[in-house]
């Protein structure tokens, strides 16, 4: 069941959003080399809690963290660790959400730690990019395949392959809502967007085969070549004037 949002709801999204945003924010800030991602995680973790907000991934299926840190290959859902010091050179996607008086919000992207690869820039830059196309989509009377489609057609363009295990989705009250969101798809197709639909829009891009693995820890995921992965992500509202971004500050 799609859960259309009033605007109240929506005004108490947007603080939670704004929350997630902040949250994103301060952990990017602080990714660089010698940093643990458990140290980063803290970060995360109290200035949630300083805002008022609840880490809504932390127990989420049993994930054991605030943010979800994925380095290089890992292109989501790696759990941050003590032992996982970054590195010069790396790149570091990290996702997060806040929830606060019953709503969620959602967001995601990759950060360089200290200097990287002009290859590495430009899939981060790519991968921003075809958010902010799909994000364009996102308008009532479209439908989810262009969304999908706006995304997949962007970074294949340019070389790149797009996930297709693991999606965008609804947003509200639970944080993983219907519908699903992937970032691939044929325009016209799929469901249809009105508005009061609350989307978490979320490619995740890389820079070779589009096929990924989940390691024996059961959470992190990783390309299958071991080329590199990134994953930007918003948490927007499809209104009667356009798409509205809520996970910023
Ligand atoms: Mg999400």
């Amino acid at each position: 069941m799609i859960v259309l949002k009033t605007n109240r709801e929506l005004a108490l999204m947007r603080e939670a959003c704004r929350i997630s945003a902040g949250a994103l924010k301060v952990a990017g800030e602080a990714v660089q080399p010698g940093v643990t991602t458990e140290e980063i995680d803290k970060i995360a973790y109290d200035y949630i809690k300083k805002n008022g907000g609840e880490p809504n991934f932390l127990n989420l299926y049993g994930f054991p963290a605030t943010a979800c840190i994925s380095i290089n290959q890992e292109v989501i859902h790696g759990i941050p660790s003590k032992k996982r010091k970054i590195e010069e050179g790396d790149i570091v996607s990290i996702d997060l959400g806040a929830k606060l008086e019953g709503y969620n919000g959602d967001n995601a992207a990759t950060f360089a730690a200290g200097k990287i690869s002009p290859e590495a820039q430009r899939l981060i830059d790519t991968t921003r990019e075809s958010l902010y196309e799909g994000i364009k989509m996102a308008v009532v009377g479209g439908r989810i395949g262009d969304i999908g489609h706006a995304v997949q057609s962007y970074c294949e363009k340019r070389g790149y392959g797009v996930v297709r295990e693991f999606v965008g989705h609804g947003i509200g009250k639970k944080l993983h809502e219907e519908p699903s969101v992937p970032n691939f798809g044929t325009p016209g197709r799929g469901v249809r967007l009105m508005p009061g639909m609350t989307l978490a829009i979320e490619p995740m891009i890389n820079e070779g085969s589009k096929n990924v693995r989940t390691l024996s820890d059961e959470w992190t995921v990783v390309t299958s070549d071991g080329k590199l992965s990134a994953h930007f992500e918003h948490t927007v509202a499809i209104t009667v004037d356009g798409p509205k971004i809520l996970t910023v500050l």
